[in-house]
């Protein structure tokens, strides 16, 4: 009976994607035009390029994608979100993104007030400026200056679509904390060892003064180490690999599993 429903989900969805794709295609054009520019998704061959032209469009149909303070959203600027988001999903499946519909793009980097709790549990209030934001069940949040500094000047590991969505797919077991939910087949054993030995090891490079092996923003927490490695994963994997070949091991088995699971 499960398989069957099973069966039955993933008929419905294909047929979902056919409609989607007849209906609402995005134009050749355009998708050319966009994903050419994007260098993370330089590697990808033609039948990745084509699974994630389905995945864009159906992220597009899903998911507004509006502009704040009166940035004016092009079909462009969808396309080059919406693509390097589903970079993250592409041997997932779409439901890893399901449970919110909005992102919110302003023009360039936002400020946010947040009430953080302290070691003692006092609360501050802080302000800060973002270039990204994710939250558990609502919007992700991007500076649309950042995402075109991404396009157009390539720098190894940095890429904020990719940071921010790497948070969505974190927070997907309820709570932000570098662990997704892993795949039956991994051994969250070996995922929290790997992670953790990465994440002490850039701790202590950092607080001992050395030139730290990834973006020092990575020490933060193991949330945005988790987000941080991710962006590496997908834009400058050598460097992963070179400094961290068992979190490269991990990460592969989570974005990459070699069935769905
Ligand atoms: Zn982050």
């Amino acid at each position: 009976m499960g398989n069957y429903l099973y069966s039955l989900r993933r008929a419905l969805q294909r047929w979902r994607m056919r409609q989607l794709l007849k209906h609402h295609p995005i134009p050749h054009p355009l998708w050319h035009e966009v994903t050419a520019r994007i260098w993370a998704l330089h590697d990808l061959d033609a039948v990745q390029m084509v699974h994630l032209y389905e995945l864009t469009t159906w992220f597009l149909a899903q998911k507004a994608i509006t502009g704040a303070r009166g940035l004016v959203v092009t079909p462009s600027m969808k396309v080059a979100v919406a693509t390097q988001a589903c970079l993250l999903i592409l041997n997932l499946g779409a439901s890893y993104f399901d449970g919110w519909g909005e992102v919110i793009l302003y023009p360039g980097a936002f400020r946010v007030q947040h009430d953080q709790p302290d070691a003692l549990g006092l609360i501050h209030h802080e302000a800060n400026r973002l270039s990204g934001e994710s939250w558990l069940h609502g919007p992700v949040i991007l500076s649309w200056d950042e995402v075109e500094r991404d396009i157009f000047h390539h720098q190894a590991g940095h890429n904020v679509v990719i940071h921010e969505f790497a948070h969505k797919l974190d927070g997907l077991n309820g709570a932000m904390n570098g662990m997704p939910p892993l795949h039956r087949s991994m051994n969250r054993k070996n995922w929290t060892e790997a992670l953790t030995h990465a994440y002490e090891a850039l701790g202590h490079q950092i607080a001992t003064g050395k030139s730290p092996f990834l973006n020092p923003y990575a020490a933060t927490n193991p949330a945005e180490f988790f987000a941080v490695i991710s962006e590496y994963f997908f834009t400058a994997p050598s460097v992963l690999q070179s400094c961290c070949p068992n979190v490269v091991k991990q990460l592969s088995l989570f974005y990459r599993p070699p069935t769905h699971s």
